[in-house]
């Protein structure tokens, strides 16, 4: 039976929406009706799509298509358990091999997804006598995972390495592990984290050196490596962590770095250990889209070409991309920059309505006062779709007052 009667019990849940209704920032679900493309249909309108994270078109590429039917076809749908009790597939190992080869890495180990790579990793190699020192941009999987893991917690202005190594100096006496951590490019600004003279300072301090590469996998460094290739600290870097669920197009996150590490964190990192693993399709998809980021590195040349045009224009036309209260954008995520969340919301709607999907981004997930339309390029992306999409942002942000 479906519930009538609002209950009190939820009724602090209810204010909350409404509070978000009068600021303007309550949201629907938009619904994609086909694939993930640079044009495709949410709520049945046919939109160019500038929000997804599939950077290199992998999402729905047909050779991972293919590989994903065939491993179904011979290995099931599910894995039936989680890794330590019956749920490790020998698709699952070859998974973790192909990356720590592709990454030059000691090891690998696969999470269900980015989010509990890093929750489940900053968890369980800190504990209460430890100290995490973050980024106060860094993403929510790594704040997460530094509260369940009871250290200490010091944050550090934006890419602020004097601020970092104050922090560091301040602690060097104390008893104590301590882990340096970034993102290696910042979701909702797309700046590029000081990863080198991070690693450095960590060395010098005896600190730990972890880099989340949730949206340089695929994107930074030599087909795709992350921003340690980027920035070629090969070997400075200790816990690097990557998402299987952006440029590579399907589901999953994992760890790369020395033997021990991806062994005690199959003894200790709690996703791994309570939560089912991939089914053999997501796997398969996953394998092959590393051996497509080797052989086609023309798909991440067009994504830099694409990104290149689209902010330029951009600017031309007068748009605030980032780079003056906030950071400047170095990658292919856009930030259109409005300030209010509700104005942001509303131009987002509009956008909609002209057929460009381009998500409004408010408080919380990016600070109050910084509202912003954010988009990210594909290497699928042809010109005339970007002019197109460039001359609606124009001719919607003129109307409404964002441009003059
Ligand atoms: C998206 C993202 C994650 C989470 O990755 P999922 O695979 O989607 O769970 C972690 N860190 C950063 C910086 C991200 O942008």
């Amino acid at each position: 039976m479906t519930q009538t009667a609002p209950r009190p019990q939820l009724a602090h849940l209810t204010a909350v929406l409404n509070d978000l209704r009068a600021k303007g920032t309550h949201f629907r679900l938009r619904v994609l009706e086909d694939q993930q493309a640079p044009v495709c249909h949410y709520d049945g309108k046919q939109v160019i799509n500038l929000a997804s994270n599939n950077y290199l078109g992998l999402a729905n590429h047909p050779r991972l298509i293919e590989v994903a039917v065939a491993a179904t076809e011979a290995f099931g749908v599910g894995s039936g358990a989680v890794r330590t009790i019956a749920g490790t597939m020998r698709i699952h190992m070859e998974l973790e091999e192909k990356i720590a080869a592709f990454k030059n890495v000691e090891a690998c180990v696969v999470f269900q997804s980015g989010f509990t790579a890093n929750a489940g990793t900053v968890s369980s190699i800190l504990g209460k006598e430890d100290y995490i020192i973050s980024d106060e941009l860094n993403h929510a999987s790594i704040i997460d995972g530094a509260r369940l893991s009871r250290a200490n917690i010091k944050v550090f202005r934006h890419k602020d390495v004097a601020h970092c190594e104050e922090i560091l100096a301040e602690l060097a006496n104390k008893p104590g592990h301590k882990l340096v951590i970034t993102d290696g490019v910042f979701s909702m600004d797309g700046d590029i984290g000081p990863v080198d003279k991070l690693a450095l300072l960590a060395e010098k301090y005896g600190a730990i050196m972890m880099v989340d590469d949730a949206h340089a996998s695929g994107v930074l460094g030599r087909n795709g490596r992350g921003s340690v290739d980027h920035f070629k600290m090969h070997g400075k870097v200790d816990v690097q962590v990557g998402t299987l669920s952006k440029a590579i197009g399907a589901l999953g996150g994992y760890v790369c770095g020395s033997k021990d590490l991806i062994d005690y964190l199959y003894h200790r990192a709690r996703p791994f250990l309570f939560s089912t693993s991939h089914p053999p399709s997501v796997a398969a998809t996953c394998i092959e889209a590393f051996n497509i980021l080797e052989q086609e590195p023309e798909r991440i040349e067009r994504l830099w070409t694409n990104t290149r045009y689209f902010q330029a224009e951009l600017k031309r036309v007068g748009f605030n991309i980032g780079g003056i209260n906030t950071p400047a954008t170095e990658t292919p995520i856009t930030p259109l920059i409005v300030g209010d969340g509700g104005k942001t919301m509303e131009f987002s709607r509009a956008l909609f309505d002209e057929g460009v999907m381009a998500t409004g981004i408010a408080f919380p997930t990016v600070p109050e006062g910084k509202s912003r339309i954010r988009m990210i390029l594909t290497s699928e992306h042809t010109k005339a779709q970007l002019d197109q999409a460039l001359e609606t942002l124009e001719r919607v942000a003129k109307r409404m007052g964002i441009l003059q």
